[in-house]
């Protein structure tokens, strides 16, 4: 599929952002790299849109997807292909007895986004169950094992290496009762459609949770104790201190009920998200003396980091 001048609001969660120059979907390995290598400059990969902010100008280029959506499984080993929807996978090793991916249940987006970002939830991440990758560097399809693709906390080689595209992911998984792993998985549903309604337009968390010990010490003796839990702390505590809580710009709301959350209520900019980003940032530095960093990607913006 080819779109030119596609509106990227209709590929992103959070239903902003300009159009991109053109936009090519393509669903197998073969096809995706002989469209990527006649790409002209510059291009970017998308996957579901679930964590971009993009500009309100768009993307002067071609954006590229790769839409394979295969899953398949061999005793406890699980390989799909990076353009299935995560929610497909977690659905699949449950019905399947296969237990390690149940509590990732909901999170949003593609295999491939949550590998490039080691996406996890509820104790579990990409990265404790996923075997290795494979990918296309640019020169050659070849599989990284899980150590090679260099995952910390929601952050992986892939983010350094951008020209490195996810082709395909393979997870060892371990038996489990298929009907309790069922149980857990709508359990975690039912809590997260509660908190993230699936028609909300937004990127999830806009900051990442913080490093206990990467903070100032000032800092760490104002963060209640029963707020760490393995080693991190959420910046919607640091967020909620700073009165983010219920902040608008236009169409851009905090929620009510959780300080990290930004969503768009209905005719927000790209431009909004960024400004109210930038002022709850400022916020947080100034009264605990560090920088939250985002979680969400930006696309298309020339004065921040961005594709
Ligand atoms: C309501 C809501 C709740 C969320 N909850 C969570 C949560 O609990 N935990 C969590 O970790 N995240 C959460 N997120 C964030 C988001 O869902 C995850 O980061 C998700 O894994 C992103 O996947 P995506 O396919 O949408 O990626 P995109 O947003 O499309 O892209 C993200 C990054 O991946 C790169 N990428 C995509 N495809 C490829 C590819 N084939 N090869 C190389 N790079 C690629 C892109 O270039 C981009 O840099 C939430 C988001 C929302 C909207």
């Amino acid at each position: 599929m080819r779109r030119l001048h596609a509106p990227l609001s209709e590929y992103t969660r959070f239903g902003l952002g300009g159009p991109a120059d053109l936009l090519v979907d393509a669903a197998s390995a073969v096809e995706f790299i002989d469209e990527l290598r006649s790409a002209a400059a510059p291009h970017i990969v998308l996957g579901g849109g679930t964590n971009l902010v993009v500009s309100d100008d768009g993307y002067r280029g071609t954006v590229l997807r790769y839409t394979g959506r295969a899953i398949e499984h061999v005793g406890q080993t699980i390989r799909v292909e990076s353009g299935a929807d995560l929610e497909d996978l977690v659905r699949y090793a449950v019905s399947n007895g296969l237990a390690g991916l149940e509590s990732m249940m909901r999170i949003p987006g593609w295999v491939s986004g949550a590998v490039y970002g080691n996406a996890g939830a509820y104790g579990q991440s990409i990265h404790e169950t996923l075997a290795r990758v494979e990918i296309w560097d640019g020169t050659e399809r070849r599989w990284l094992s899980n150590a090679e693709c260099g995952f910390t906390y929601r952050a992986s080689r892939f983010k350094q290496n951008k020209h490195w595209i996810i082709l395909t992911a393979e997870f060892t998984l371990r038996p489990g009762d298929a009907a309790a792993l069922a149980a857990r998985a709508e359990e975690i549903r039912a809590t997260r459609d509660e908190k993230f309604p699936p028609s909300m337009k937004c990127a999830g968390s806009i900051f990442k949770n913080c490093l206990f010990d990467h903070l100032p010490e000032a800092a760490q003796r104002r963060v209640p104790e029963k707020l760490v839990r393995d080693g991190k702390v959420p910046s919607a505590y640091f967020l909620e201190q700073v009165g983010a809580k219920g902040e608008v710009r236009g169409g851009i709301q905090v929620a009510e009920y959780h300080a990290n959350l930004l969503y768009n209520a209905g005719g927000g900019t790209a431009a909004q998200v960024v400004e109210l980003i930038d002022e709850l940032k400022g916020r947080v530095a100034r009264e605990f003396g560090f920088a939250l960093e985002p979680e969400v990607q930006f696309v298309g913006f020339v004065d921040r980091v961005s594709y």
